[in-house]
């Protein structure tokens, strides 16, 4: 499963969750849940290198919306989320570089200890841009909900204390 997949899906559950440590907890079973499902991983290293700039891309966005909304709950859920579905995936570049044997990986289906299955690149493909636009789809009402909810609460805020006009 390409790993921008598996960090948008996570960062839709810590969006949704809005509790950081459950996001992490299950960011971590959810790669699993995606490893297991069938798909067909890049051919070639090209496809990694895509696959990593798209997800470290997604992340920066995530880590620059914390910055710009700092209130928003749902933004710091949403990171923890996303980076603990992508953690596992760490020991597969690390593989790469050293040659490991897939027996000595740590995740249940890396190691062969859970199935990882495969199906054509076409039928892995739509399948994964359908898990990455209901995720980003998700997302997206979540965040612009909350911060709804905040300019709400700062316009009244403005309103009573400042202009008095609401009482
Ligand atoms: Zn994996």
């Amino acid at each position: 499963m390409y790993w921008s997949t598996h960090i948008i899906l996570g960062a839709a559950t810590g969006c949704a969750l809005e509790k950081p440590i459950l996001a992490a907890v299950l960011g971590f079973l959810s790669h699993a849940l995606l490893d297991i499902l069938p798909h067909h991983d890049p051919d070639t290293p090209a496809g990694y290198v895509i696959d990593s700039l798209a997800g470290i891309t997604f992340l920066s966005l995530l880590w620059k919306s914390a910055s710009i909304y700092p209130k928003n709950r749902a933004i710091p859920s949403a990171i923890t989320g996303a980076s603990f579905s992508g953690l596992p995936d760490i020991e597969l570049l690390y593989k790469t570089a050293r040659k490991i044997p897939n027996e000595k990986l740590l995740y249940p289906t890396h190691n062969g200890l859970l199935p990882h299955l495969e199906t054509n690149p076409p039928t892995s493909n739509l399948f994964q841009a359908a898990i990455v636009v209901l995720s980003l789809s998700m997302l997206l009402v979540k965040l612009t909900r909350n911060e709804k909810g905040q300019l709400k609460k700062y316009l009244h805020f403005v309103m009573v204390k400042k202009l008095k006009l609401v009482h």
